[in-house]
């Protein structure tokens, strides 16, 4: 296997999120009872960063409900570069038991993770299936409806594989989820990734949260800030504007496919609830807020008809 030598940077960007979305919910964004079995800090974040995270989680959660309204629990949600996240569990409490959820990322990061619900009945008992088996070794853990597993997702031949192990219905209606991910694996290797999962799952949803405009000055500050960490953003091509946000998943096969800032998504976070977050905390000015949702978006790509109007409103 070939050797990234910032490969470590970019598994640490996971305990950065996970850290952000710790504090927002400390504060009582949004609820998560399961965040602080994976990451331990408390510390509280700047309310920029909490407002932040909180339109990406609405954001992923609103586009995940009306994916379960088209095909009920009867789908697969296949989470890429899965860090710590909480979905699984969340979704359980919310009463859905999906058919099957496949979380992806780097070993070493699985390895955490699968060692946290080993030894946490809270998050054990969740994936539990009466007389089923658990298996697991320390990088990778199956239950019945439940499989986190570790593999480079830079290689399309191991992620076959992994999700072979999983035991993935390419007929099954599936969503994919790419939370800051793909801007840290290269272009080629994102394209033969996105390319595969597009020719080979029949109805597929394909949501990805991360960066876009980076081609201003606000964008060069961020850009900067995180090559400073040491992190490759070899993927960073497709995050200059919008379109170019669009343009990647339709050249990778994906028969449509459409981009929202986080200007516009939060605006699409019911109000009542919008007014409840900001209650939470003040702002000095909103200024900073608006420019970080002008650089951040969320874009949909989809494989057959069953998702074609699905839009953030
Ligand atoms: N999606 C999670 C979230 O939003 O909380 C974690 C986001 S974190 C910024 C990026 C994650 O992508 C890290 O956990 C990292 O290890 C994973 N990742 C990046 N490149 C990867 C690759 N080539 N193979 C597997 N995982 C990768």
């Amino acid at each position: 296997r070939m050797f990234h030598p910032c490969d470590e940077s970019v598994q640490a960007t996971n305990d950065d999120a996970s850290e952000c979305k710790r504090s927002a919910i400390k504060l009582g964004y949004w609820k998560d009872d399961y965040i602080g079995y994976f990451i331990k800090s408390t510390e509280r974040k700047a309310p920029e960063i909490n407002r932040g995270y909180f339109a990406r989680v609405k954001g992923v959660e609103i586009l995940i409900e009306k994916f379960l309204q088209k095909t009920g629990d009867k789908c697969q949600i296949i989470n890429l570069g899965c860090g710590f996240d909480t979905l699984y569990w969340r979704l359980r409490d919310a009463g859905h038991m999906i058919n099957n959820f496949v979380e992806l990322d780097f070993p070493t990061v699985t390895s955490k993770k699968c060692y946290f619900i080993k030894r946490n009945k809270n998050l054990l008992s969740k994936i539990y299936v009466e007389d089923e088996d658990i298996r697991f070794n320390p990088t990778d853990l199956h239950a019945p409806n439940y499989h986190i597993m570790g593999v480079d997702l830079r290689n399309v031949d191991e992620v076959a594989n992994k999700l072979k192990q999983a035991e993935v219905d390419f007929t099954v209606p599936t969503i994919f989820l790419a939370e800051c991910v793909l801007v840290y694996i290269e272009a080629q290797n994102c394209t033969n990734l996105l390319k595969w999962f597009s020719s080979q799952f029949q109805t597929a949803v394909f949501v990805i949260y991360e960066q876009v405009n980076m081609n201003d000055r606000f964008g060069d500050v961020m850009l900067s800030n995180l090559r400073s960490r040491g992190c490759s953003l070899a993927g960073v091509e497709a995050c200059i504007t919008l379109d170019t946000q669009v343009l990647r998943l339709i050249n990778c096969g994906f028969s449509g496919a459409k981009a929202y800032d986080m200007v516009q998504v939060y605006e699409s976070i019911p109000i009542a609830e919008r007014n409840r977050i900001e209650r939470l905390e003040m702002l000095d000015e909103g200024e900073l807020l608006t420019q970080l949702f002008q650089h951040y978006c969320i874009a949909i790509g989809w494989v057959g008809d069953l998702f074609q109007d699905v839009e953030i409103p």
